[in-house]
């Protein structure tokens, strides 16, 4: 949603020493002059151009298609005037050769870290899919390429994004990804009518599905947030799909499973891995946690825009069920939260137990329930717009950043207005 988070290397609280390893920012992307003009979603595209070029190409790996029968696909813009079609053709030919032979290149439908991420037609049959370009010029770019990889290629799971096949040149992957076209979920929730707490159980019951079977595979995500949350159609029984692999730690089944690399989100961090202990796939409850407080209330559980300050919040698991909607929240629901919550990884609950809570249990057959929507919808939109603001804000954290990051900047408060735009259409007829 709005103003997003950031895959960043935390920085220690106070005399807590981190193992710097893994340095994400995705408002210091590496320079890929090809996207520049690529606009979000299904507006207009168009590119630099200039010639780039490619490097030798490794051997495919191709995995077997599955139909994606309930996916809508946007639609592509029409009206493109002489000079945008050919922006979009230079564009398009910055695309490994073998890409373009086998699908056309449709539009831009996100940016990570080190990646955009392309809505694709496969051009015999016509089928919808994503491919997530990453640039591999980088260290990080290739450790993150790597990382991801190596999930995707052992996963199957109805609520894991499926990869299709992989395409690699010296400076770049290709990933071909099935196509979630329902959008991030916080958008979701903030266009719909209504969220009540069984449409949160049941959200968070698909997210614990899939989280289970990774744990299962020896697999620690350790980047779930929202943003990473993708509704796999825009219809109302849509499936959530968990994508972003990036930051993944894959190990064989059975495996004890410890790590030890600082990486994650700092809101979604869990207290371990800031004070340095080998840490467990634990870790991506914790992120689930804040995320099912969110779901509730719109409003993160730990947040500061002094890092330090954050970090202190989260070693000391001090949050609140105070401020709207929580007083219409059910005590179950809190039960739920605090239980993941808890700051002894040895304590929180691990998938299998989640999913057995009594109010994921509950909530999942009850019928009428408070709608929190209107309220979660506030908070979230209040928050986005403040965190654009901070970004401004020369006691903020976040002000030392590059004209790159401005440009990003700008690109979160023009998604804002159009989230406040949906919002007050929603509202106010
Ligand atoms: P990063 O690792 O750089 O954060 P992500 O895999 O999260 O990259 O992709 C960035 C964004 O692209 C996501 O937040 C999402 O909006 C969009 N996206 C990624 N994969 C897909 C997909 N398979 N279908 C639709 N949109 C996608
Ligand atoms: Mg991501």
């Amino acid at each position: 949603m709005g103003c997003r988070n950031s895959k960043v290397l935390p920085e220690p609280p106070g005399d807590v020493q981190l193992d710097l390893v893994k340095k994400v920012d995705p408002l210091q992307p590496p320079q890929t002059d090809i996207y520049q003009h690529f606009i979000r979603g299904d507006e207009k595209t168009g590119g630099t151009g200039g010639g780039d070029k490619m490097g030798a190409a490794s051997p495919l790996q191709a995995q077997a298609a599955i139909p994606m029968a309930s996916a809508q696909a946007p639609k592509e813009p029409t009206e493109l005037s002489d000079p945008q079609r050919k922006k979009v053709a230079k564009y398009r030919a910055k695309f490994d050769p073998r890409v373009t032979a086998k699908y056309d290149i449709k539009a831009l439908i996100g940016r990570g870290s080190f990646s955009r991420v392309v809505r694709v037609e496969h051009k015999s049959t016509r089928q919808p899919y994503a491919i997530k370009i990453i640039e591999t010029r980088y260290r990080e770019g290739r450790e993150v390429c790597e990382s991801e990889l190596c999930v995707l290629r052992r996963v199957r799971h109805t609520n894991i994004i499926q990869l299709m096949e992989v395409f690699e040149t010296a400076e770049r992957v290709y990933m071909v990804m099935e196509l979630a076209t329902g959008g991030e979920l916080f958008d979701r929730i903030i266009a719909r009518g209504s969220f009540t707490e069984r449409d949160a159980t049941r959200v968070l019951q698909m997210v614990l599905d899939g989280v289970k079977y990774l744990h299962t595979l020896g697999i620690t995500h350790r980047d779930l947030k929202p943003e990473n949350l993708l509704y796999y159609h825009p219809g109302a029984d849509s499936k959530i799909i968990i994508t972003d692999f990036g930051l993944a730690n894959s190990r064989k089944k059975g495996d004890e499973c410890l790590m030890k690399t600082t990486c994650g989100t700092p809101e979604y961090i869990a207290p371990e891995i800031l004070v340095r202990k080998p840490y467990t796939n634990a870790v991506d409850m914790w992120a689930l946690g804040v995320i099912s407080y969110i779901l509730l209330s719109g409003t993160m559980p730990f947040e500061d825009d002094n890092r330090m300050r954050l970090y202190r919040q989260i070693l000391k698991g001090k949050y609140s069920f105070t401020g709207e909607p929580w007083p219409s929240v059910s005590n179950l629901a809190k039960d739920f939260v605090e239980r993941i919550l808890t700051v002894d990884p040895s304590q929180r609950l691990t998938a299998g137990q989640a999913l057995k809570h009594p109010w994921i249990v509950s909530m999942a057959a009850s019928s009428s329930m408070k709608n929190l929507q209107r309220c979660i919808s506030q908070n979230l939109l209040k928050r986005a717009s403040s965190r654009c603001h901070s970004t401004k804000s020369s006691h903020s954290t976040r002000s030392s950043r590059s004209t790159k990051s401005n440009k990003a900047r700008r690109m979160r408060e023009k998604e804002l207005r159009e989230l406040n735009r949906r919002y007050q259409q929603q509202y106010n007829g």
